[in-house]
């Protein structure tokens, strides 16, 4: 498949055009679409008329966006003008956006065209895609396994050549996990590098936009458009988009990298083997490896599973049967805010609901949700001292490939020691990548996970650039 950066430089050069670039996305959504569940809305008609304005606009020769004629698929949290957005969530059944989500007002303005809105585990929580109130999405590369989650349909749509990148948000590892095990590129940028304006939010002091890619320069090069202070984000940095694509070939040559005994510990061998053999290849590539330990990141989980839920019982407060999407009926207000919420959310949906109302109530609130706030800044210290010995952290995206279906969704826990690796840099506010790096026995994708504190991104590109080269990509 061409990449997303020779995709626009063809329609540029008018050796093809966005509208069959359309045509070729769209067939493989007709092929693929139902055995995978992928996408919950296909807009074809949208779609045709973003691509037929790029193509109006390289006739007049009027400059072109770097995404000119790319097609892009969107995580079903993002909001976009007019176009169903359901979270993967019945609540939000019929409910149509009356504005565009800044990145995706950001992709569409560099000429991206936007195919439809992909599957998630409802708003956003789960590891697997199996939470969506529409069916689970299937793993491209062997759909009798999970594609990974929350973004689980963004990245089957750029693993099954839907598409050739994809937005998805990162909450614990909601974009690494999926990357992982589909065999892609993905990031979770610094908090505040992109806009969570129009994301639908889950957990807010956590929630980051990022890129899928199949390759590190498209991931970069999605980013970069992305990227950068928007006035509608109060928690938006105030800096301007940073400059990643023209660093993705700059190496880790005398760069220390620490190896985490806690991002390996517990995962599959094969797993540990390809993060080993990552150390080697970054050794050789020039950079200091550094084996290191981090002892707060095993408190991560426990810490993510107080703070998520308490700000996602705040969050889905509005969804009430009066603003948004389902409503039904009852004698009084209250009794059809109850029978709109009990109809309208699902079983992990209404966990998290009770997780977080629980740590947040008087009696509870210091034990539970102030106490994990101590732990959440226990952890930000502990990045940060690592980060005074060296540049950039090394371990698993995931403790294993891609699992089969029921294997971990009647086991809540099972299921949330899934983002044990990646939980750790949300809670710290700072960017991890996670690059495909060798396969398991099963044949299936393995990713390992590079992280870097805040504003790193380019040095994580071009680090995980060294490893994608090793890999012959
Ligand atoms: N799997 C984690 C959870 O269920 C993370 C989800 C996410 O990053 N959105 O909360």
């Amino acid at each position: 498949m061409r990449s997303a950066t020779q995709i626009a430089a063809d329609v540029k050069s008018g050796a093809t055009t966005a509208e069959a670039e359309l045509d070729k996305s769209l067939a493989v959504v007709a092929a693929r679409n139902e055995e995978l569940n992928v996408f919950l809305y296909v807009d074809e008609e949208g779609a045709r008329a973003q691509a037929r304005a790029v193509d109006e606009q390289v006739r007049a020769g009027a400059e072109l966006g770097r995404l000119a004629g790319v097609p892009i698929a969107l995580k079903d949290n993002l909001c976009q003008r007019g176009v169903p957005t359901t979270c993967s969530s019945r609540i939000l059944e019929g409910w149509r956006p009356p504005y565009d989500a800044t990145v995706v007002e950001r992709v569409l303005a560099a000429g991206a065209v936007a195919i439809g809105k992909t599957n998630l585990d409802e708003f956003a929580m789960g590891s697997s895609t199996e939470t969506s109130a529409f069916g689970p999405t299937r793993n491209p590369l062997d759909p009798s396994r999970v594609p990974g989650g929350s973004s689980g349909g963004s990245a089957a749509a750029v693993a099954a050549e839907m598409t050739t990148i994809a937005l998805g948000s990162d909450t614990g590892g909601s974009i690494r996990q999926p990357a992982a095990l589909c065999g892609l590129v993905g990031m979770k940028p610094t908090y505040g590098l992109v806009s969570r304006y129009g994301l639908i939010a889950f957990a807010s002091s956590l929630d980051q936009i990022g890129p899928f890619a199949k390759t590190v320069e498209d991931a970069a090069l999605l980013l970069e458009v992305i990227a950068g202070h928007d006035p509608m984000d109060s928690t938006s940095l105030p800096e301007g988009s940073p400059s990643l694509v023209a660093h993705v070939n700059d190496g880790v040559g005398a760069k220390r990298v620490g190896l985490v005994r806690e991002l390996i510990e517990g995962a599959d061998d094969e797993v540990v083997a390809s993060v080993t053999r990552a150390a080697e290849v970054l050794r050789a590539a020039g950079a200091e490896i550094v084996e290191l330990s981090i002892p707060e990141i095993k408190l991560g989980l426990s810490a993510y599973y107080l703070l998520a839920p308490a700000e996602a019982s705040s969050n889905l407060a509005r969804f009430d049967g009066v603003r948004y999407g389902l409503r039904v009926d009852a004698e009084n207000v209250t009794a059809m805010n109850e029978a709109t919420r009990t109809l309208g959310f699902g079983a992990e949906v209404k966990r998290r609901i009770m997780l977080g109302t629980y740590a947040l109530s008087a009696g509870y609130y210091d034990a539970y949700y102030g106490q994990a706030l101590k732990v959440r800044t226990q952890m930000i210290s502990a990045f940060r001292a690592a980060y005074q010995q060296v540049d950039l952290l090394l371990g698993a995206t995931t403790p294993s490939v891609a699992f089969q279906f029921g294997e971990k969704s009647e086991n809540p826990m099972a299921m949330y020691l899934s983002d044990v690796f990646t939980i750790p840099t949300n809670l710290a506010g700072e960017a991890a990548v996670s690059v495909p790096f060798g396969l398991g026995a099963s044949g299936l994708p393995i990713g390992v996970q590079l992280l870097g504190p805040g504003r790193s991104e380019a040095a994580l590109f071009a680090g995980a650039r060294v490893l994608e080269i090793a890999e012959g990509r």
